[in-house]
């Protein structure tokens, strides 16, 4: 009997596929002109002078390539990179650990940095600013602490919301970047790009119909392009051309502005149940089912990057624009809260 060949590639599942595309040199991250510019030039500085770069926050909503950067900063730098996450560094042992273990000018990343604890926060303070850290040896009566030199690292700090730092964490990153949605351009190249790595048959209708409606994120374009390929397995010859890309964003719930059913949720709540708002956003979480943070962080930038929301502050407030999208006309009420 023979066995059927069974492309690897096509086993690999979610998470692998997003590991195998993610850009591992500054040359293959495409879009964020800006950012990626200050960081090469902070970079060829740092290792002109043989120092360890300043260290570097990047801000902006998830998917956009954060991890992406922190990783390609310090493959630039030719340094190795070790990563955590906010939440995940419960205690200032933890931190301790992790820091007394960076050589000369390694990259230390962490993930969600607005979530660590006070604790683990102030501790890092000084390990930031002089390379120092105290610790405690010894209990009871005996305790004391001792003054501890770090080699010279860089933090690089991703957060979906700069507001959320304490500002003397925001002070010591020398070096603050923003990421943005990426241009529907941007994302038709990346689109290209992971369709050739994980060997997709894209045509480029069929990716800009995707990279429209991608939320301006990678992560989302990387997404809905691994479901469009299984829809063109199964019910087309496996191209994914602009009736394939179609359906299966029909598939996905995903409308022609890109938003899905949870964007929908969200706008159609604050105007049926809300009265188009304001609201405030535990009380809107509570109303879609959705966590409050999840909202903040996921859903409301790019409802009002596309001028559906506002924020107010009073609460979140629905536009004419949200109005005009739905089809809804505005009665006089309506429209006199907009004057
Ligand atoms: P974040 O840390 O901001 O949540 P990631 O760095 O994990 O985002 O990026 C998510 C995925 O999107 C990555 O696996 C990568 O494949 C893709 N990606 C992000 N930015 C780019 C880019 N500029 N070019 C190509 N792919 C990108």
């Amino acid at each position: 009997m023979r066995s059927e060949y069974i492309d690897p590639k096509k086993l690999i599942d979610d998470v692998d596929a997003e590991q195998s595309v993610r850009p591992s040199a500054f040359s293959e991250f495409i879009g964020q002109k800006k950012v990626v510019e200050n960081l090469k030039l902070y970079i060829r500085a740092a290792r002109e002078r043989g120092e360890a770069l300043d260290h570097v926050l990047l801000f902006g909503p998830p998917g956009l390539g954060k991890t992406t950067l922190a990783n390609i900063v310090a493959k630039e730098l030719d340094v190795n990179i070790k990563s955590s996450s906010g939440p995940v560094i419960e205690r200032a042992g933890d931190l301790a650990g992790m820091l007394t273990n960076l050589q000369h000018g390694d990259v230390f990343f962490i993930d969600e940095i607005h979530r660590l604890n006070n604790v683990v926060e102030e501790y890092l303070y000084s390990a930031m600013e002089d390379y120092t850290i105290d610790i405690v040896i010894d209990k009871g009566p005996n305790a004391r602490s001792i003054q501890l030199n770090l080699e010279q690292f860089t933090l690089i700090g991703a957060t979906t919301r700069l507001g959320h730092l304490t500002s003397p964490m925001r002070d010591r990153f020398g070096v603050v970047l923003r990421l943005d949605y990426y241009s529907s351009a941007d994302l038709f190249n990346i689109l290209k790009r992971t369709a050739k790595i994980l060997d997709i048959n894209l045509d480029d209708a069929g990716a800009r119909e995707i990279s429209k409606r991608s939320r301006g994120t990678p992560r989302i374009a990387n997404r809905i392009l691994r479901r469009a390929r299984d829809y063109a397995q199964i019910k087309a010859d496996g191209t994914i051309d602009q009736a394939v890309a179609r359906e299966s964003l029909k598939l996905l719930d995903i409308d022609e502005r890109g938003l899905d059913a949870m964007d929908r949720t969200i706008l159609n709540t604050i105007i049926h149940k809300f009265g188009g708002g304001p609201v405030g956003l535990n009380s809107l979480a509570v109303a879609v089912g959705e966590e409050a943070e999840t909202i903040e962080d996921v859903y409301e930038p790019y409802l009002i990057q596309n001028g559906l929301l506002q924020r107010t502050s009073r609460g979140r407030q629905i536009t004419p624009e949200a109005y005009k999208y739905f089809g809804i006309n505005m009665t006089t009420d309506q429209t006199t809260l907009f004057e």
